[in-house]
């Protein structure tokens, strides 16, 4: 049956973080991008108060300048008497219309600020005003000379003058018409003009001020937006570095430094990571058991499960190169061919499990048997000491009490032990010292024990 697939837990998924980031990324983006158009549109606002205030500024300035030269034209041509005044009064009055282009010019802001905007009015109101009084004095002045009228604008030729001023001698006329221009009420006049223009002037100031505060606020409160965006998506950044370290690389190394060394993964990293360690590990486990299979089939004996031949051979190459104390012991089962004739093939096969069995018992964990023929068994001891022969007999004689006196169904059988001690590992001359020892006690009656002490005429028993 199939293993239920296993989980690779709580990992962050990299597919998560992925959208995630582009999700936060691209919101910052619009974030930031609003905030530099709101940036941008507080500057402009600032620039456009900047031309405004520097236009109101000029356009007052005019107001002020073409009220001024009527006044200086005026008061020349009355003191004077020279016509060109005149003439230039009347161009500034009636073509320049210095005084009524600016307001014209001015009535685009009138908007942002309508008080300031009737100071302005007012002013040339007052300066209007004023015209008719000048009017009236270049009438006097003009009477007072007998310059003729044709020359003059129509409003002149027909302004009346009163009772009292018609009877005035010429003297008398210019003396008025010169009181007209340099009285009190005209200086009065005058100074309204100019207090009015001030208070546009500084009410357009305040106003500009107002504004210019307000878009430089503004502005730095989107500067400030946009520094913190911009740090989130700094930190964001640092964040997306660390996250590809933890759930990218770190576990990458991890993984390359696992398969060199033949180990299963660690469960470590992003949830794509940890998936992929799992698989990883499956077919792992699954190799591993597959040679693991394979190993103790080229290294075990199929039919009594100990060592085969061949292992039996690399442990002697082993104990070769380990030059510690060691005894070899050789087994061979005594007429082990009239078992197979007499009780048949099956029952030998029986026969040989159950020698195994009881040699595997019979000695420690740390002593080697191993099947190395059709009847023949053998044993490497570890850690010997030329005192443990008693030992090793005494095992020697139990088994064959054993197998001499089966309990099951198969028949009685002997073993014939043949072994030599080595103080120095497996030496070369080991295994056929042990053999010799074994051919002296088939020799000598079969199902016995003996040593090879010195020589194969001196083999203990
Ligand atoms: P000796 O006392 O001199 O050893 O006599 P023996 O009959 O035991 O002679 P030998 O050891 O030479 O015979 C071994 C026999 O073991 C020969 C063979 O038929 C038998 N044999 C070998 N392998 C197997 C096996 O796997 N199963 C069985 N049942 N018999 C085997
Ligand atoms: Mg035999």
């Amino acid at each position: 049956m199939d293993k239920p697939p296993k989980k690779p837990g709580k990992g962050i998924r990299i597919r998560t973080v992925n959208y995630g980031m582009i999700f936060i990324s691209c919101l910052l983006y619009i974030l930031l991008i609003s905030a530099t158009i709101s940036a941008s549109k507080n500057y402009q606002s600032l620039v456009k108060t900047t031309d405004e205030y520097i236009a109101c500024q000029e356009y007052a300035a005019q107001i002020a300048d073409g009220s001024n030269y009527l006044t200086e034209q005026i008061r020349l041509y009355v003191l004077t008497l020279e016509p060109e005044y005149a003439d230039a009064y009347f161009t500034e009055a009636y073509t320049n219309k210095r005084r009524e282009k600016a307001l014209e010019s001015l009535e685009q802001y009138h908007h942002s600020s309508p008080e300031a905007f009737e100071y302005l009015q007012s002013a040339l109101n007052y300066s209007n005003q004023l015209m008719a009084r000048e009017i009236y004095a270049i009438k006097l002045a003009a009477l007072s000379q007998g310059t003729d009228m044709g020359k003059f604008p129509l409003n002149v030729q027909e302004l009346e003058l009163n009772e009292e001023d018609r009877r005035l001698s010429p003297e008398e006329m210019t003396a008025k018409a010169r009181k007209i221009i340099f009285d009190d009420s005209y200086q009065d006049s005058k100074a309204l003009i100019a207090s009015n223009i001030n208070f546009f002037v500084s009410n357009t100031i305040d106003n500009t001020r107002n504004e210019q505060q307000a878009s430089v606020a503004g502005l730095r409160q989107t500067m400030k937006r946009q520094q913190i965006f911009i740090s989130i998506l700094f930190i964001l950044n640092l964040i997306t570095f660390i996250m590809v370290i933890i759930l990218i690389v770190k576990p990458l190394q991890l993984y390359i430094n696992c398969i060199k060394e033949e180990k299963q993964l660690e469960i470590t990293g992003a949830y794509e990571f940890r998936y992929l360690a799992l698989t990883y590990n499956d077919i792992y486990e699954i190799k591993a058991s597959h040679e693991a299979l394979l190993r103790h089939r080229a290294e075990h004996d199929p039919l009594t499960g100990i060592i085969n031949r061949g292992a039996f051979e690399q442990m002697r190459e082993f104990f070769k190169v380990n030059p510690c104390p060691l005894a070899l012991l050789i087994i061979d089962v005594d007429k082990f061919k009239l078992v197979n004739d007499g009780y048949g093939h099956e029952a030998g096969d029986q026969i040989l499990k159950k020698v195994a069995a009881l040699i595997k018992d019979s000695f420690r964990a740390k002593d080697y048997p191993a099947r190395i023929g059709g009847d023949e068994f053998a044993v490497i001891v570890t850690e010997v000491t030329q005192e443990m022969k008693a030992t090793i007999l005494d095992k020697a004689n139990r088994m064959n009490e054993i197998l001499s006196h089966p309990t099951d169904s198969l028949p009685p059988v002997s073993l014939s032990i043949g072994g030599a001690f080595s103080s120095q590992g497996f030496s070369d001359d080991l295994y056929s010292k042990a053999d010799q020892a074994l051919y002296l006690v088939k020799e000598h009656g079969r199902c016995g024990c003996r040593f090879y002490e010195d020589g194969p005429s001196d083999v203990s028993e």
